[in-house]
């Protein structure tokens, strides 16, 4: 069932808006690669590349953990590679919400193997309290509290992807 909302749609136009400027400042020589860690990213990624200016490219990566409910169970399997050649050049991994940090941990990892110049993590949402391995997020849009959310790409089996604001989904037992 849904619940509150946690983000509105106007706070999260906010966020990515803040977050485009900030890495458009930071941009390095050359053209970076935005790669979206599918499928939760796509509306985040789709809107931040698109208040950027500077030349770029994206790719995405999709990684599956095993197991299923509201919580990622350890095991990150690679379900998708990227295509792009990122040999040298600064790679922005764009995230829609970084939990316990195991799948963005391995996907760095991933993507580190293939000497990019940079990695960078971008995540839209944080859950510092639930974190089991430190991962560095040199742009967050908001940290939560440790409640399941859904909405703009969040899913919760596969369902309320579109909504367009962040809400709290709340188990049916309760
Ligand atoms: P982590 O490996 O950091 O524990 O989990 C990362 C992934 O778990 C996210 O990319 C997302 O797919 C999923 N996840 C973690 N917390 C939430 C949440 O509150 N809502 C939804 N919809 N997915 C979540």
């Amino acid at each position: 069932m849904l619940g509150r909302t946690v983000i509105e749609k106007t706070e999260i136009d906010e966020m990515v808006g803040r977050i485009a400027k900030e890495i458009e400042k930071d941009f390095g020589p050359g053209s970076p690669v935005f790669v979206g860690v599918l499928k939760g990213c796509v509306f985040f990624l789709t809107d931040l590349v698109r208040q950027i200016s500077s030349p770029l490219e994206i790719d995405f990566i999709q990684v599956s953990s095993y197991g299923s409910g509201t919580s990622s169970s350890g095991t990150v399997v690679l379900v998708k590679d990227i295509t792009a050649d990122v040999r040298g050049r600064d790679v922005y991994l764009v995230e829609d919400i970084v939990d316990t940090g195991i799948t963005l941990s391995d996907v760095v990892e991933m993507i580190r193997a293939r000497h990019p110049r940079s990695v960078r993590i971008v995540s839209l949402l944080s859950k510092p309290s639930r974190r089991k391995i430190d991962v560095d997020i040199a742009y967050l849009g908001a940290e939560i509290d440790d409640v399941f959310v859904v909405g703009y790409g969040l899913d919760h089996a596969e369902q309320y992807r579109n909504l367009s604001d962040i809400r709290e989904l709340i188990p049916e037992s309760e």
